[in-house]
């Protein structure tokens, strides 16, 4: 790897912010950003809108097989059709991280990936990004908060889209998650021995990225 690309994972627990930190990072580095969370929701909706069910495994090859997943200046095209606008509901996060526990799915998905972040700078985030995406990469942030803290962090996004969940709904559904990503068998989220961990409770989107910028200044110096 050329010594002027580097790249950055970004782990953590659902609604620990690391889409929005890692945005506004790629953002000031001038670096491609991947938000592979996205993907996996991509193929959650697919699979809801075609009826294809995760246990069905010749149906979800079949799916696979013809599937394409790509981003253009921020947006997810799945077979060619900008799907930003359709992943994100409580259904789809719920898709994706039933989805995610399927071994072609993620075979498939950290495929894409890995061509993605090659010869290039990129900051990428999900689940197993440090521990199996990019094991090199050379900088690796685990992001966490406390499990309250992400709750009403996506309790006030969705009520301002309008979405009807109560704070104790969304805090459920968090849990769940992190339950489902913490012990699926395949590539289970956790942090990766040489990440750095950074708790974000209490901190504001701005001090975050400070702290994620002096991180990557120090691991690339
Ligand atoms: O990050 P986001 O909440 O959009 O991810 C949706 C779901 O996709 C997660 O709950 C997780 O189950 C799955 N995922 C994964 N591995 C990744 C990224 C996301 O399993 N690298």
């Amino acid at each position: 790897m050329s010594s002027d690309i580097y790249r950055i994972a970004i782990d953590g627990p659902s609604g620990a912010g690391k889409s929005t930190i890692a945005k506004a990072v790629a953002k000031k580095l001038n670096i491609d950003y991947i938000d592979t969370g996205a993907m996996y929701r991509a193929i959650g909706y697919k699979m809801s809108v075609c009826g294809v069910y995760p246990e069905n495994q010749e149906a979800v090859n079949s799916m696979l097989a013809v599937t394409d997943i790509d981003f253009d200046d921020g947006c997810i095209y799945l077979d060619g059709r900008d799907v930003s606008d359709h992943i994100r509901t409580p259904e789809m996060s719920m898709m994706a991280s039933v989805c995610s526990t399927i071994p072609e799915v993620r075979e498939k998905l950290v495929e894409i990936q890995r061509g993605m972040a090659e010869r290039k700078s990129v900051i990428m985030d999900g689940r197993d990004i440090g521990t199996n995406v990019l094991t090199d990469a050379e900088v690796k942030i685990y992001l966490t908060a406390s499990d309250e803290e992400r709750a009403q962090r996506r309790f006030l996004e969705l009520q301002e889209k309008g979405d009807p969940q109560t704070y104790d709904e969304v805090l459920e559904d968090i849990r769940q998650r992190d339950h489902n990503d913490m012990t699926r068998k395949l590539n289970p989220l956790r942090k990766a021995e040489d990440a750095v961990e950074l708790d974000t409770t209490g901190m504001d989107i701005d001090q975050v990225v400070d702290r994620v910028l002096e991180i990557v200044a120090e691991k690339t110096a």
